[in-house]
C-alpha cells in the first residue's frame, strides 16, 4: 500500500509499533475478503514503513523508487556542467523503480561513450 513518510518519522518506538501492527491486521483484514483464514495460515508477519526503506537503502524519506521526473533534469545536465561526471539510477525516465534505472543506465552509458569518444 502507499504511504507518506510524514505519517510515521515522528511517531515514538512505541506509537511505532503499534501503527505497524495495526498496519497488519488492516492488510489481514482486506486479504481474508479473498483468501477467508488466511490469517491463521501465516506464520510470521512483518510490516515495512518507509521508515524502513530509508534505514536499508539510504534513500531519502524512504523514497524507494528513487525521484519521480523532477530528479532527471538534474541527473541529464550534470555531465554538462562537470564534463565527465555522469550519474545514473532511478530518477523517473520512462518509470522509477529497478526497470528506469536499468533503462537510464543504457542512456547514460551511450552520453559516457560519446564523451570518450570526443576527447
Ligand atoms: C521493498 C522494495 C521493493 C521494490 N520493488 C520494486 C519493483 O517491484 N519494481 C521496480 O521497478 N522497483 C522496485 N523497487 C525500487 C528499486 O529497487 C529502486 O528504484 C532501484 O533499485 C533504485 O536504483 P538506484 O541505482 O537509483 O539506487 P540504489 O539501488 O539505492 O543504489 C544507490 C547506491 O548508492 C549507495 N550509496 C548511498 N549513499 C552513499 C554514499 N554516501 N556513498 C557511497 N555510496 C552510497 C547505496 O548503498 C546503494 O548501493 C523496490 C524497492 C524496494 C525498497
Amino acid at each position: 500500500m502507499n504511504a507518506n513518510y510524514d505519517d510515521w518519522a515522528e511517531l515514538s518506538a512505541d506509537e511505532y509499533d503499534n501503527a505497524k501492527e495495526r498496519m497488519i491486521d488492516r492488510s489481514l483484514t482486506a486479504l481474508e475478503e479473498y483468501l477467508p483464514g488466511v490469517r491463521e495460515q501465516c506464520d510470521w508477519l512483518e510490516a515495512a514503513t518507509p521508515k524502513t526503506f530509508e534505514r536499508y537503502t539510504l534513500h531519502t524519506m524512504g523514497a524507494s523508487f528513487g525521484t519521480k521526473f523532477e530528479g532527471l533534469d538534474i541527473s541529464r545536465s550534470i555531465f554538462k556542467v562537470v564534463p565527465g561526471l555522469f550519474h545514473v539510477g532511478s530518477v523517473g525516465i520512462i518509470m522509477s523503480g529497478w526497470l528506469g534505472a536499468i533503462n537510464y543506465g543504457v542512456i547514460v552509458a551511450n552520453d559516457v561513450d560519446a564523451h570518450l569518444r570526443s576527447v
